[in-house]
C-alpha cells in the first residue's frame, strides 16, 4: 500500500490571499457602487518593454523555420543568457563569476522551493519573521520544520529571527545556531534592507559556523541607496557560504512570462563536495531547461534598450511607492520600506489587529492591503501595501486613506 508524504498534512491552510480576495469580492458584491483599489497584489501592472517584446517575436520567428528551430534547450540553460547575466549582474558590480555558476530557470519560486533538494532534512532552518511563505512551507514539506503550533503559528523545529521595528526590520543573528539560512533582501513583506556591513555580518557568521545562506535578491532592482548591496556575492567570502537567487519577474515584468536564475558559486564545498555540482545534477534531472524564446527574452533584457526601459519601469512603480510612503506618513501613520523596495510596511493605527486595520481599510476607504499577520507572527499589527498598481489608483488609495 502506497504512503503519501504525511508533512503535507501538517500545513496549516493558505488562508491569506483567498481571505484578502474573499473579502473584496464580498465587500464589491455588497457595495456595487464603490471602486475598490488593490494595494494588495505582488504582481506587476504594466506591460512587457518593446525590448523584449521585440525578442519574443524574433525568437518566436526562429522557431517558425527549420534552420533556425530549437527544441529542448540547455538544463542549465543557454550560454547567450548566463553569460549575459554574469557580464551585467556581477562583473559590472566587480563579482567574478563564471557561467557555469549560473543556473537558469523559470523563476525564484520554483528555485527558493527546489533548492531544499540537496540538502539533508536534518539541517536547522533560519527564517525572518515576517517572511515569504515558501521558504518555510517547503521546509515544512521536506520534513525540515517539524509540527506546526496553531497557538504560537509557528514551527517546532524552525529558528525564528523577528524582523520588528526596534531591529530596523532586519534580522538579528539568532541564539540557536542554524545549519541553513534564509536571508531575502530588500525584503518581501517589509520592503527592508541591509547595508553591505550588515551583510557582510552574516557572511562572516555563516562562515563562521558553518552555514550556508540562501540568499533572495529578487527585488535587486529597486534598490535606490549606494550601500546596499545588490548580491550577496559583494561581501567578502560569500562565494564559499551562499547560494543566490534571482528572478526576471519584478525587473523585467516577468511574472506571467517565467525567468529566473540562481547562482551556486563553485566555491561552495561541503565535506569535499560541491554545492555546483549538486545543484547541476539536481536541475539536469529534474528541470528540462527553460524556453529558448523566454531566455531571448531575457537576453534582451539586457540590451541598453532593455535596460532603460525596464529601469523606466521600476521609476514608475518606485515613484507609486514614494507616494504611498510618503502620503500615508503625512497623514500620521507609520510606515516603513518603500525606498528599495515596492513593499512598503504599514503600522496599523489604535493598536488594531492586522486583519481587523484590513477590514477597517477596505470599509472605509475600499483600499485592499495584505495583512502583515498573514507572513508570520511578528508581522501582526502591520499591513503590507505594494506599489505595483497603476499611479492613478495609488494617487486616489492615499487620498482616500489620508482622509479616513
Ligand atoms: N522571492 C520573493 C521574495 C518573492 O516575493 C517572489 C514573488 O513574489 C519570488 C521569490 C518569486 O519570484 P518568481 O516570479 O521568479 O517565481
Amino acid at each position: 500500500m502506497f504512503k503519501i508524504n504525511e508533512e503535507y498534512l501538517k500545513l496549516p491552510g493558505s488562508y491569506l490571499f483567498s481571505t484578502v480576495a474573499r473579502k473584496q469580492r464580498e465587500f464589491e458584491a455588497a457595495h456595487p457602487d464603490k471602486k475598490v483599489i488593490r494595494l494588495s497584489i505582488g504582481d506587476v501592472t504594466q506591460p512587457l518593454v518593446p525590448a523584449v517584446i521585440d525578442a519574443l517575436k524574433k525568437a518566436t520567428e526562429e522557431m517558425a523555420h527549420k534552420e533556425t528551430f530549437r527544441g529542448y534547450a540547455p538544463d542549465l540553460g543557454y550560454d547567450f543568457l548566463r553569460e549575459a547575466i554574469c557580464k551585467n549582474d556581477f562583473h559590472a558590480r566587480g563579482v567574478q563569476m563564471d557561467t557555469d555558476e549560473i543556473f537558469v530557470s523559470d523563476g525564484a519560486k520554483s528555485d527558493c522551493g527546489n533548492i531544499g533538494d540537496i540538502f539533508s532534512v536534518d539541517n536547522r532552518v533560519a527564517v525572518c519573521d515576517p517572511v515569504y511563505p515558501v521558504y518555510v512551507d517547503t521546509n515544512a514539506m521536506a520534513g525540515r520544520a517539524g509540527n506546526y503550533d496553531a497557538f504560537t503559528e509557528k514551527w517546532t523545529n524552525l529558528i525564528y529571527m523577528p524582523c520588528m521595528q526596534e531591529n530596523g526590520f532586519a534580522p538579528e543573528l539568532p541564539k540557536e545556531e542554524p545549519d541553513i539560512i534564509y536571508l531575502c533582501f530588500p525584503n518581501n513583506p517589509t520592503g527592508a534592507t541591509v547595508t553591505k556591513a550588515q551583510l557582510q555580518t552574516w557572511v562572516d557568521y555563516a562562515l563562521r559556523i558553518g552555514a550556508v545562506i540562501i540568499y533572495d535578491a529578487a527585488y535587486e532592482a529597486y534598490i535606490s541607496e549606494d550601500d546596499v548591496p545588490h548580491s550577496i556575492y559583494e561581501c567578502d567570502g560569500a562565494k564559499a557560504c551562499a547560494i543566490e537567487m534571482r528572478s526576471f519577474s519584478k525587473c523585467a515584468g516577468f511574472t506571467g512570462v517565467r525567468l529566473g536564475y540562481t547562482v551556486v558559486p563553485k566555491e561552495l564545498m561541503q565535506d569535499g563536495v560541491s554545492l555546483n555540482a549538486l545543484w547541476a545534477r539536481r536541475h539536469g534531472t529534474k528541470f528540462n531547461g527553460a524556453p529558448y524564446i523566454i531566455q531571448r527574452a531575457g537576453e534582451a533584457v539586457y540590451t541598453p534598450e532593455g535596460k532603460r526601459q525596464t529601469r523606466e519601469q521600476i521609476a514608475y512603480y518606485m515613484n507609486n511607492a514614494r507616494i504611498i510612503r510618503e502620503g500615508l506618513a503625512k497623514a500620521g501613520y507609520s510606515v516603513s520600506g518603500g525606498i528599495n523596495a515596492p513593499y512598503i510596511w504599514m503600522k496599523t493605527p489604535d493598536g488594531l489587529t492586522s486583519w481587523e486595520f484590513f477590514d477597517r481599510l477596505l470599509e472605509e476607504a475600499n483600499v485592499v492591503g495584505t495583512p502583515g499577520s498573514g507572513f508570520g507572527p511578528s508581522g501582526e499589527g502591520y499591513l503590507r501595501l505594494t506599489a505595483f498598481g497603476t499611479l492613478e489608483n495609488t494617487l486616489e488609495a492615499i487620498e482616500r486613506i489620508s482622509k479616513m
